[in-house]
């Protein structure tokens, strides 16, 4: 793989998925922050504070990478949540909230990294989105529909800034082992387990890789991509 450093900028990166985020991009030599509400990212990476619903934070926490390591050329938006209850249960701030964080985050992210790609004529967009998004799931309107919105983001980007040297992707994930899915119940990672062809939940790291390989020099041409990583669960979705 060909991959020239950069200045990469991960949302959410002191824990779980967005955390080994860090740590692959930090492996392989790059300029490497993250955003956090608490807590760090790796050794080794810068920590700036921001909360993606406030376009404020966003904007200072951008503002401190650039003057550290200069211009965000990789932007990867992470953050997320979930406020998993049934549609007649579902309030509509359990809604709005979610789709603020997971949809509305993302575009504020990106929005605010298309400056600098747009002046530097190159730039790599990698969202995370989730197997959900494509699959749907009951009891997870809000997350699912964020997830999905951020399919249209990708490829309205792709289709806006692609003849700028910007690509934008998505990651869809299946289940892997966060804290996100520690709090499933034993009997519920059994169900899923047995509906994943390869019968396992995913290490945080096996949807970094994937990450990194899109930020890499060798995926140039791939945009407007969804990529799965998940162990088979979404097929044909
Ligand atoms: P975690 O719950 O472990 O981490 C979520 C991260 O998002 C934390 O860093 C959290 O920061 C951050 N975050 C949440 N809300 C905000 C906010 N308003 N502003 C800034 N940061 C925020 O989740 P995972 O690591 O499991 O998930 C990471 C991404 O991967 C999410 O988008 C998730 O939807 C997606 N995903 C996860 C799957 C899984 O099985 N785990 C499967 C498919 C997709 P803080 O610590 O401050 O709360």
């Amino acid at each position: 793989m060909t991959t020239t450093p950069r200045t990469v900028l991960i949302t959410g990166g002191n824990r779980g998925i967005g955390f080994a985020i860090a740590e692959a991009f930090l492996a392989e030599g790059h300029r490497v922050a993250v955003t956090a509400r608490s807590g760090e990212g790796p050794e080794g990476s810068l920590t700036v504070r921001a909360d993606v619903t406030d376009a404020a934070s966003i904007d200072a926490a951008f503002t401190e990478v650039e003057q550290k390591f200069g211009p965000v050329e990789v932007v990867v938006a992470n953050a997320g949540v979930t406020r998993d209850t049934l549609l007649l249960r579902m309030s509509e701030d359990d809604f709005t909230d979610v789709v603020d964080t997971n949809l509305s985050g993302a575009f504020r992210v990106v929005k605010r990294a298309a400056k600098g790609m747009l002046k530097a004529k190159f730039g790599r967009v990698v969202l995370v989105s989730s197997v959900v998004g494509l699959y749907g799931s009951a009891g997870q309107i809000n997350y699912s529909a964020s997830k999905s919105g951020l399919i249209g983001i990708a490829r309205s980007l792709t289709r806006e800034l692609g003849s700028r040297g910007i690509t934008a992707n998505v990651v869809a994930p299946g289940f892997i082992e966060t804290e996100m899915t520690a709090v499933l119940p034993e009997a519920t990672q059994a169900e899923y387990k047995r509906n994943i062809p390869a019968g396992r939940f995913a290490r945080p790291e096996e949807v970094a890789k994937a990450i990194t390989w899109l930020a890499s020099d060798d995926a140039a041409y791939i945009s407007g991509a969804v990529i799965p990583v998940d162990g088979g669960l979404g097929m044909g979705h």
